[in-house]
């Protein structure tokens, strides 16, 4: 490939893409790296790291620059998304939770006078945000979520449990900031949800259980959050009462998306590892590249990631964060690369050996983390059932 125009390509289409990604790289290799296998180990969210990415403008990535983002679009989030989760998946779920679940969901679908009031302080690493789907009792069934809202005078009274809520809490005591909430109000149809905006320190909202002892992921927080006759005010729903269904929908495409992203970057770190360790090491007097056994390991490797890549950037590309519409692609993509990073991870280790099995060569860490996105954000079995719906729409092909 030639380099007069400036390496610009389907993973960079333009030049500020192309600088975008050198810039989260950079910043990646030079304080998320150092970082990772310490706060793996310690299950720990390293707080003053995601604050920085607030200076370097990634917490507002697609949010518009009046309320203090980037402006930028779903193949930019990609490019974040991934080179961060080259070095740290866990901390880029954190990252995700925020600025896609969060940030991005009240800049689509919230009033301009609730963009003022959170978006700020979320773009520049001021609050810690999440999203609020998942329940003890509903996950891949989420319209079968069992929140409840009542209208209570001027405003809502919220109850029920929300289940593995990323940056619920920001250490073992402490709430996050501000979350986005569905919920149903008492009587509604299955398919009509709400949603409210729930700040930390509302009464009757509080920290049920913090999840430990995941088996990826660490270096993000996740917890069970509790709403007990927890009032809101009028101010605080979001859209139309019954109209957090299509919100929820149409951020669940920019979700996926992201999360494939994370797994292309666990792919190529994975692949960068495996290909220099083939080179290096020797057994039977010749380096691991000369077995066909390893050579399978990389050819294949490397050919699944670059399909993922094309895939996943190729749907970003068309992806119009402002409306829902890529249903399809955007849970095969996330399909498709979760289940190719972790078997590229699982193919490094193999590759390395007995070093494999042990943190310091970071390949152990990357397949953990790998095995989280085929769960959240979806599971396969949730990905193959929508997908096989969205293709009954389909006649032939093109
Ligand atoms: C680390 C972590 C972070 C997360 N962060 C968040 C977050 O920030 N916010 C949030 O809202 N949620 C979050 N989640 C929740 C996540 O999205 C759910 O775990 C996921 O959607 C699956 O739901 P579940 O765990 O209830 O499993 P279930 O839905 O109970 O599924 C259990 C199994 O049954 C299968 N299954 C269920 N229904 C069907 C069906 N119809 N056909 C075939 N198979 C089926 C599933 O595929 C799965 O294999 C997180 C989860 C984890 C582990």
């Amino acid at each position: 490939m030639g380099h007069s125009m400036g390496d610009l390509d389907l993973f960079n289409p333009t030049p500020e893409h192309r600088a975008l990604r050198q810039t989260v790289r950079a910043f990646a290799e030079r304080e998320v790296e150092p970082q990772a296998l310490a706060s793996d180990r310690s299950e720990h969210f390293n707080l003053p790291l995601f604050r920085k990415l607030g200076e370097l403008g990634l917490l507002g990535i697609t949010v518009d620059e009046r309320f203090g983002g980037a402006g930028m679009d779903a193949v930019a989030a990609v490019i974040a998304h991934e080179e961060l989760a080259a070095v740290d998946p866990g901390f880029t779920l954190a990252y995700l939770a925020h600025a896609m679940l969060f940030v991005n969901n009240v800049f689509l679908n919230a009033s301009d006078e609730q963009r003022e009031r959170y978006l700020p302080d979320a773009c520049a690493g001021r609050t810690v945000c999440g999203m609020c789907m998942s329940e003890p009792g509903a996950g891949t069934d989420v319209l079968g979520l069992a929140t409840t809202a009542e209208r209570r005078g001027d405003g809502y009274v919220l109850n029920g449990a929300k289940m593995w809520i990323t940056n619920g809490a920001v250490d073992d005591q402490t709430l996050g900031d501000a979350f986005l909430v569905y919920a149903r109000m008492k009587g509604a149809p299955r398919a009509q949800l709400t949603s409210f905006l729930v700040d930390k320190g509302t009464p009757g909202f509080s920290l049920g259980q913090r999840l430990k002892d995941k088996l990826g992921m660490r270096a993000s927080s996740t917890a069970e959050l509790v709403f007990e006759d927890c009032e809101v005010s009028e101010r605080q729903r979001v859209g139309p009462e019954g109209g957090a269904t299509l919100h929820m929908m149409r951020n669940l495409e920019i979700e996926r998306v992201t999360l494939a992203a994370m797994s292309l970057g666990i792919a190529r770190r994975s692949l960068d590892v495996m290909n220099r360790y083939a080179r290096e090491r020797t057994s039977f007097g010749e380096p691991l590249a000369h077995f066909g056994q390893v050579q399978r390991h990389l050819a294949e490797s490397y050919a699944e990631w670059m399909a993922g890549r094309s895939y996943t950037y190729q749907t970003a590309a068309q992806i119009d964060l402002g409306s829902a519409g890529h249903r399809l692609d955007s849970d095969g993509v996330k399909l498709f690369c979760a289940t190719m990073a972790k078997n590229v991870a699982d193919r490094a280790i193999q590759v390395l050996g007995g070093y494999g099995y042990v943190g310091e060569y970071v390949v152990e860490r990357l397949w953990r983390d790998a095995k989280l996105l085929e769960i959240g954000g979806g599971t396969l079995e949730a990905h193959h059932k929508n997908m096989t719906r969205e293709l009954g729409h389909v006649q032939t092909l093109r």
